[in-house]
């Protein structure tokens, strides 16, 4: 990440075109441009070793008009609390999109996973889970996976928290393993609802999937599920990457091959037949479809004239800058925003919550057509913002139709 580069300054810009661009109240930017509640947390965790050692942590709450909080918790080393703000705050445009019943949230841990053992990892989680064990819970706030962590992890602390409730309380997280209440087809949902909005915004720009290129920037869940449904729709895969380093083949990549070289090498780097083009240089490559799928701050405004494919898929959070917003819009390249386009996993984990509350579960058909319907749904009534406006991009529809819920529901409560 550059240094100069602030997610939620970003995140507040975005938020300010749609207020600006709906003629709201001004008490509404007010309000949501910054989060209700934030926590930070000290995290003291027995190292194998013998020593103490220290991790921070944070959980932000974003806003909770419309519900409970809901957003991942993520393990990564450059985590920072205006990072958090920023991910907590796409969390209830994200909802709105998609007109699920939450606001957003979100949580992180300065730590990299990599570099713990499993043991470590699992008192890291724990503490850092019952160190927020007072704000969360299925009516409050209801955390997920997101960058480095796993439905393993999701399982320590719901464990955690419900030993510290004194009952099983499986709605307080999602994206759990299947055995303790997790939901079918969880684990794919990112990719697949980022696939469902390809597939309808590629009818609409006329792009035919069959034989279509894409490149991938990240091969952790998102792209790695994503490459794997594309090509099951007839794309070809040309290039992925991570954060060691990318593999490009014009002739085409096998998703699952080189899943599997991943898994025993630990990277995409050096698969065999592919040349390493690095994580960045997979963003301006000759291609149909391009799939952010890793961190924030990617496609910048240097990058952005050199981005070549038709439709860019945001299955990362905040890839795109605002400056390079603009210069994509004015090379007529649609963006499926990340509020949009990466939905499907908090769709799916609003369904998981949904089961944990009945006790009843449903069948991996069902979570995926219902999961097919809301995305679609969701397309459409970004699309036809986009239309009805004209001059702005899809981003601003998304905002658009996700910042009227939202300010809907602060109106009838009476907080503006
Ligand atoms: N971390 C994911 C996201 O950014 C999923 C959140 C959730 O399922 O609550 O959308």
């Amino acid at each position: 990440m550059g240094n100069d580069f602030n997610p939620f300054q970003m995140a507040q810009a975005q938020l300010k075109a749609a207020c600006d661009k709906l003629g709201l109240d001004p008490g509404y930017y007010e309000i949501l441009k910054e989060p209700l509640r934030v926590l930070t947390v000290n995290i003291p965790v027995k190292m194998d070793d013998g020593t103490t050692k220290t991790f921070i942590g944070f959980r932000s709450q974003h806003n909770d008009a419309v519900g409970p909080t809901k957003g991942g918790i993520r393990f990564h080393p450059d985590v920072t609390l205006d990072e958090v703000k920023a991910l907590s705050m796409w969390m209830t445009f994200k909802c709105g999109v998609v007109g699920i019943p939450y606001g957003g949230g979100k949580g992180g841990v300065i730590c990299n996973p990599k570099e713990l053992s499993k043991s470590e990892l699992e008192r890291l989680s724990r503490n850092y889970f019952r160190a927020i064990a007072q704000i969360v819970g299925p009516e409050k706030d209801i955390p997920a996976p997101d960058v480095y962590t796993t439905g393993q992890i999701m399982a320590w602390m719901m464990d955690e928290f419900s030993k510290v409730k004194q009952f099983n309380a499986p709605g307080v997280i999602t994206g759990k393993p299947l055995i303790i209440g997790g939901s079918r087809g969880r684990n794919e949902a990112t990719a697949r609802g980022c696939m469902y909005v390809i597939v309808e915004a590629a009818a609409k720009i006329g792009l035919s999937l069959e034989g279509a290129t894409v490149a991938i920037q990240g091969y952790g869940n998102a792209g790695r599920i994503a490459a794997e449904l594309l090509s099951g729709l007839g794309c070809k895969i040309v290039a992925v990457s991570d954060s060691r380093g990318a593999a490009y083949n014009p002739a085409g990549i096998d998703p699952w091959a080189i899943g599997q070289f991943k898994d025993t090498t630990g990277t995409v780097k050096g698969y065999p037949g592919s040349e390493d083009i690095g994580n960045a240089g997979v963003l301006t490559l000759p291609c149909d479809i391009l799939i952010p799928a890793a961190l924030e701050n990617q496609i910048t405004a240097a990058v952005a004239p050199e981005v070549k494919a038709k439709l860019v898929a945001e299955a990362a959070n905040g890839p795109t800058t605002p400056e390079a917003d603009k210069i994509l819009f004015e090379n007529g390249i649609m963006v499926l925003p990340d509020i949009l386009a990466n939905a499907g996993g908090v769709t799916v984990s609003y369904f998981e919550w949904v089961q944990n509350l009945m006790g009843y579960y449903w069948t991996e058909e069902e979570v995926n057509d219902k999961l097919h319907q809301v995305m679609v749904q969701a397309f459409s009534n970004v699309y036809n913002m986009y239309q009805r406006y004209g001059d702005i991009d899809m981003r601003t529809a998304a905002y658009l139709v996700a910042v009227e819920r939202v300010a809907q529901a602060m109106e009838v409560r009476g907080w503006v």
